[in-house]
């Protein structure tokens, strides 16, 4: 039983209040359980006002709305849902019905917010449909229906879920008479069993059919008449026929439901559909080719680190860096002591006190200071004949890993040939054979005569990859004048002359100099006592095809070292017999005696390591002076190598082993005998920095085109919210609540989330495979994976594009669920 007590609606106009409208005035009516009641009323009176009150529509009013003993003032928003899905049937006068989905979907719709499952929304709106003399349309869009049958459809939509009343505004004022008779009788059977509640104000048609007519005028009762009619008591088996259909419980859309509504309601916009998916696209597109970009480039600048790793040989050095921790470190305190010594200056501007720039210098160095403190004490590797034999030892035990091993010890022997008719040392183009397993697997020896140096007088010049030999080669040969050298010609040549470090300097005073040219002349040609002369044995050029292109280009990025790294070299042979040499001079023997450089006299004394730490504390750069081990390295007799080279092989594989090995060195050990190597992180760091920063450009323009792609879907989605408008008050009508309404859209928008991603990812794809031959082209390569998108970034892409289509529905489906479906459903929507 439903009941009125003293309902009272008035519109507002908020723009001009003096416009309020009082709607309905008091009214007062209770409603029999069963029945067909009319409300008949001219326009504007009232009646649709007082159906939408009765059917939960419209919740603002006052009075109290009494629905079986209940107070509806008790209700919150479910309860309504609730009660519009079971309690209430609502039959338009323009139908609205859902155009995107067929007869049966309609009506399937009103079980199924209910929590019908899906069968059994079928079942349920199928026998609903036979009842309608529908069962032939059940799978028709509702758009080829008659008018008659729309209003069919809405009917059985409004009886599926069995619900204790029909209430029904001007079901036949767009229907002609026949048609309208006919609609007029199925309510009329309805009305049997439930109470029926239609507005109208076509006055015969209420006579004809009602029990009950209430008159409405200016919003207020102003009269009910009871009506007998004989129709009543006829077709009782028509009732009888009348399926018994689901009873209610708590209304609820599930989310597979809005998924197909949206879906079925994309589909038929599907041009407009497939721009916002285009729209949407783009940001996905621009992410997934700079994801790929980010892939790609991380592999590639791990395969170019790697290159770089091959290429240039872990250089140790006698002389310690700083490691790029100590240098950050370093930079960031050098900042500060500025910025203090402006601070300092500004103060100064304004003082009139003089201060003492000593205590000053003072004052800014103690934090360095302190920051020196923490560092190594010792500025020197102790690359002693003990560390040779650990690295000697170290390839022999991984031939794989490591395939040279270059032993720099004797720097400044000295090698005279001659040039322009004048002698000269050429030592600086001069290094010994290194350690290599199987050189012949990198070098070549150009032409059939080569061979090796062995022996303490043979060497070899090495070519680079446009097979030029160095200036100073050829002068020494008297080639430097012509074209087209045959490698025979160069064979068998004398290059210069082994000159021993007693024959080569002489004391002037407290120092001792390099003899003067014309001497050197006389040692050559006249031959010097424990001198050596050389003769080229065999001409070698690197292994390996030259790179083009980008390669090539970017293999700048790491200069190349190449195991044979200078123009001449000779043998081990000589190296042992050189160092011998060196060892017995009287210059060494000197040398050891004073603490100073012999070469350069008394005058500067030699440093200690801690002098050499201090000046490299407070200015960071240049040359800190030399040591007395330094003079003696220089003079090549030191036991200790000036610097070691190791070159990897199958980097990638053992790089990390290998850093391990090294450090494994100093484990144990006293700060002095430990040997500083470079850091791998820093050795592989400079191609990735590189990339880093692009990448950092990159995604902002990629981030910038998917707001804008955002933006896009959040208004299209927002103009589907005002196109689904109807559709919105319809399902509110029949129960949805607005949490559904929101799901909706929220749905709508995850669908296009979906084709978004993977038609964004699907492009970005395609134009990575076009960017790939593109760069492969430029670089001259016959494949390069620059652009590399992988499974990774397809789930990553697709998650994320769902994710952010979400949020750009999640305000218009905000707006959606927020509509009035009072005023949607009246028209009255804005
Ligand atoms: P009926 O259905 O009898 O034609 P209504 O109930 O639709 O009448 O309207 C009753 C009165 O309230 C009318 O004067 C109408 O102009 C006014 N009215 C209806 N809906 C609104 C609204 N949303 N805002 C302002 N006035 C309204
Ligand atoms: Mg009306």
């Amino acid at each position: 039983m439903i009941k009125l007590e003293h309902i009272s609606k008035s519109y507002y106009d908020k723009k001009n209040p003096s416009k309020t409208v009082n709607a309905l005035k008091d009214i007062s009516i209770t409603f029999p359980k069963q029945g067909f009641i009319s409300i008949l009323g001219p326009s504007g009176c009232g009646k649709t006002t007082l159906l939408n009150i009765l059917g939960g529509l419209d919740t603002r009013y006052e009075g109290n709305l009494i629905v079986n003993d209940v107070n509806t003032k008790t209700f919150r928003g479910n309860d309504w849902d609730s009660y519009r899905n079971s309690h209430v049937g609502f039959v338009f006068q323009e139908y609205n019905l859902i155009p995107h989905q067929n007869v049966s979907q309609n009506v399937e719709l009103a079980p199924t917010i209910a929590g019908a499952s899906k069968i059994e929304a079928k079942e349920n709106s199928k026998k609903m449909l036979e009842y309608m003399d529908l069962q032939d349309k059940i799978t028709q869009k509702t758009n080829t229906l008659s008018g008659g049958q729309k209003q069919r459809v809405a009917i059985a939509r409004a009886l599926v879920n069995n619900p204790e009343m029909i209430l029904a505004d001007e079901p036949t004022s767009a229907l002609d008479t026949k048609t309208s008779q006919q609609v007029m009788e199925i309510l009329k059977e309805i009305s049997k069993n439930k109470l029926v509640i239609m507005v109208t104000h076509n006055i015969d048609l209420a006579k004809k059919y009602s029990s009950k007519i209430v008159n409405i005028l200016d919003g207020k009762i102003q009269s009910v008449e009871d009506l007998e009619n004989e129709e009543e008591k006829k077709k009782e088996e028509f009732l009888e026929k009348m399926p018994q259909n689901y009873k209610y419980g708590k209304s609820k859309m599930k989310f597979k439901t809005a998924l197909n509504l949206s879906f079925k309601s994309l589909m038929t916009r599907k041009r407009r559909t497939f721009l916002t998916t285009i729209a949407g696209s783009i940001g996905i597109i621009c992410l997934s080719v700079i994801l790929g970009i980010y892939n790609g480039a991380s592999d590639f600048a791990k395969d170019m680190s790697n290159k770089a790793l091959t290429n240039r040989p872990i250089r140790i050095s006698s002389r310690r860096n700083y490691s790029s921790e100590e240098y950050r470190q370093y930079k960031k305190q050098k900042k500060e002591y500025e910025k203090e010594y402006r601070k300092l200056e500004k103060e100064a501007r304004t003082s009139t006190k003089i201060s003492n720039p000593e205590k000053k210098q003072e004052k800014l160095n103690e934090e360095l200071k302190r920051m020196a403190a923490k560092k190594n004490k010792n500025y020197f590797n102790n690359l002693s004949s003990e560390y040779q034999q650990f690295i000697l030892n170290m390839q022999d035990q991984n031939p794989d890993a490591i395939r040279a091993i270059a032993i720099n010890r004797n720097p400044n022997a000295i090698f005279v040939a001659k040039k322009d008719g004048k002698y000269f040392n050429m030592g600086d183009n001069f290094a010994e054979m290194p350690y290599v397993k199987d050189i012949s697997k990198y070098y070549d020896l150009v032409g059939n005569k080569g061979k090796w140096p062995q022996a303490k007088d043979e060497v070899v010049v090495t070519l680079d990859s446009a097979n030029n030999l160095n200036r100073n080669v050829l002068a020494a040969l008297g080639l430097d004048k012509r074209d087209d050298i045959d490698v025979e010609e160069v064979i068998g040549k004398t290059l210069a002359t082994f000159v021993p470090l007693d024959n080569a300097y002489k004391k002037v005073e407290d120092s001792y100099h390099f003899v003067s040219p014309e001497e050197l002349k006389s040692l050559c040609e006249n031959g010097v006592e424990n001198g050596v002369k050389l003769k080229i044995v065999g001409v070698v050029k690197e292994k390996g095809k030259e790179e083009n292109g980008l390669v090539k280009e970017l293999s700048r990025f790491y200069m190349k070292t190449p195991i044979l790294s200078e123009a001449v070299i000779y043998s081990r042979e000589l190296g042992d017999y050189i160092y011998q040499n060196n060892q017995n001079s009287q210059l060494c023997k000197l040398q050891n005696s004073v603490d100073y450089s012999i070469l350069t006299g008394p005058g500067e004394k030699a440093k200690t390591s801690d002098d050499i730490m201090n000046f490299y504390q407070n200015f960071y750069s240049g040359s800190g002076g030399k040591t007395k081990e330094e003079f003696l390295m220089d003079l090549g007799v030191s036991k200790s190598a000036s610097r070691i080279y190791i070159y990897l092989d199958n980097v990638e594989k053992y790089k990390e082993d290998i850093f391990k090995m090294l450090n494994g060195y100093n484990e144990n050990k006293a700060d002095k005998d430990q040997i500083q190597i470079p850091e791998l992180s820093d050795m592989e760091s400079m191609v990735l920095t590189l990339q880093s920063i692009c990448f950092a450009l990159l995604l902002t323009i990629g981030l910038a085109s998917l707001l804008t792609s955002l933006i896009m879907i959040s208004l299209l989605t927002f103009i589907s919210v005002l196109e689904r408008t109807k559709e919105i008050g319809v399902l509110r009508s029949i129960g949805a609540r607005k949490k559904d309404i929101s799901r909706l859209f929220k749905s709508e928008t995850l669908i296009i989330g979906f084709f978004t991603g993977i038609f964004g990812v699907a492009v970005g794809q395609g134009l990575s495979v076009i960017i790939n031959n593109w760069l492969a082209n430029k670089a001259e390569v016959s494949k390069l994976n620059l652009v590399k998108i992988d499974i990774k970034v397809w789930l990553g892409l697709l998650a994320f594009s769902l994710l952010t289509t979400v949020l750009a529905g999640v305000i218009p489906a905000k707006i959606a669920s927020r509509k009035d479906p009072v005023k949607i459903l009246t028209g009255t929507n804005n």
